[in-house]
Order: C-alpha cells, then structure tokens, then sequence
C-alpha cells in the first residue's frame, strides 16, 4: 500500500495545505480519505479523479467533504469522460446522513436542494460502528469514534499490512481498538494539550498531541503521523507532545507526501 498526503491542514485550508485529503494506493485501485476544501485539486495531481476507485469519508464537517460537489461537477460534466459517468458510479462510504448532507451542500437553492439526486455519478453507502467492507482486495473496518457529530476512523488492511486513519475524534478506546498492532497510524492532532493560561481543551472534539502519542502507543502502532493540525497553532509543539508520550517513530505529515505502508 501507499499513502499520499493530499491535505492535511486541520479544520479549514492553510496556507500550505489543503483541508483533509487522502490516497491509499491498494494495489492498483486507489481509495480516497475525505476530500476537504481544496483536495480535488491536489488530487489532479496524483490521478484523473475519474480513476478513483472509492472514497471514504469520517465525517461530514466540511473540512473533510466540500470538495465532493466539485466532484460530481468533474464526474458528470466533464465534455469527454474515459467512460459514461452512470456507468461506474463511484462508491463513496460515509456517516447515515452522507447522501441528505451531499445533496443539501450541491443545491443552490431550495428547488435543487429537494430536486437534487447524485447517484448519476455517487453510489452512496453508509457505514456504521465495526463495519467490515471488502474493497479491492483490501479488509476495512470502520469503528465509531468520539466528536461533535457522527464519525468514523477506518483500518485498511492488505496483504499483510495495515495503516489507520483517526478522522476527526477526542479521546477514543473505539480507536486504540481498531489501531492495535497496525504498521501506521494516521491521528490527528488539533491543538496542544494545555492552552496558555495551563487550561485544557474542551472535551468530546479532537486530541492534542499528547494524546495521539497515548494513543498510538496503548495501540502498539509502528509509527505514528500526525495530521490536522489546526493553522492558528504550532505544530512543532504537537509533535514534540506525541514524542513525550510515543516512544516510536513519529513525524508531522505535509501536503504531498507519500509514504510505503
Ligand atoms: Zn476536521
Ligand atoms: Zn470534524
């Protein structure tokens, strides 16, 4: 497997990244994680968006599924598409509200919003706590983790190798479960453990970077990155937390990079 960073900056776009975006490269399919605001465009880098084999999305705060409208604009409306679209619907895997919240952000008004219907091009699957999708080859599991609305963090599993993606949780036994023993875990990190008065950040939302270390090492991970990382923070301060409480290899992801899982 591979993984690409397509955007990783936490909870809107920054300056050098995107919101949150991923590629798994399962041998020759490609599965995407969230696509955030500015993703799609970082993707055309990697692959014609038309190639994408599936997309799995955490959650539906909009850091993590905007650019899904653009591509449905891609997908049905591009003048000379490799295929007829309706002929190969992409799968997109996602909380029960996933096709009402796609619908609801496409339409421009209240007509398109009630007229609106996506399976032209989107073949919409909601997923639920410990769910198993066989895809590509590959075993996901899905397990439901703690955050303002309904979320999910995937284990992908294939020939032998693992690699987890948090999406977006605080503090979560769901997801040291599902992380046990994988070769890489992909955790968020939103702000630091402590704010400057020494006053800890509110419950049920995200994890600092203490605690994507405590996690990754109660997981017994192989290496651990960090991602999401909100732009009005220091992320030289969440990595060195992760560091204090992971004893393995851990490092800060960035737009565009690519990592052997
Ligand atoms: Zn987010
Ligand atoms: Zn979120």
């Amino acid at each position: 497997m591979e993984l690409t960073v397509l955007g990783c900056s936490g909870s809107g776009p920054g300056p050098n990244s995107p919101s949150s975006g991923y590629l798994v490269r399962i041998g020759d399919r490609t599965l995407a994680l969230d696509l955030g605001n500015g993703v799609l465009g970082a993707m055309h880098r990697e692959l014609d968006p038309f190639d994408l084999d599936g997309l799995f999305l955490s959650h539906l705060h909009p850091d993590h599924c905007s650019d899904v409208s653009s591509l449905v604009v891609y997908r049905r409306y591009h003048p000379a598409p490799p295929y007829p679209p309706a002929s190969r619907r992409l799968p997109v895997y996602g909380p029960a509200e996933t096709a009402d919240r796609l619908v609801a952000q496409y339409g421009t008004c209240a007509y398109e919003r009630d007229t609106e219907d996506l399976t032209d091009v989107l073949d919409i699957r909601s997923v639920g706590d410990g769910d198993r999708i066989d895809f590509a080859g590959a075993v996901l599991r899905t397990r439901r983790v703690v955050h303002p609305c309904e979320s999910y963090a995937i284990r992908v599993e294939y020939e032998g190798r693992s690699l987890v993606y948090s999406g977006d949780t605080a503090a979560s036994p769901a997801l040291v479960e599902l992380s046990r023993g994988a070769d890489v875990m992909l955790c968020e990190a939103t702000w630091p453990h402590t704010g400057p008065n020494g006053e800890l950040p509110p419950p049920g939302i995200h994890l600092s970077g203490t605690e994507a270390g405590e996690h990754a090492a109660a997981a017994g991970v192989g290496r651990l990155l960090i991602t999401h990382v909100a732009v009005w923070h220091d992320a030289a301060i969440l990595l060195a937390e992760a560091k204090a409480t992971f004893n393995g290899p851990v490092e800060l992801v960035s737009a565009g990079a690519h990592y052997k899982i």
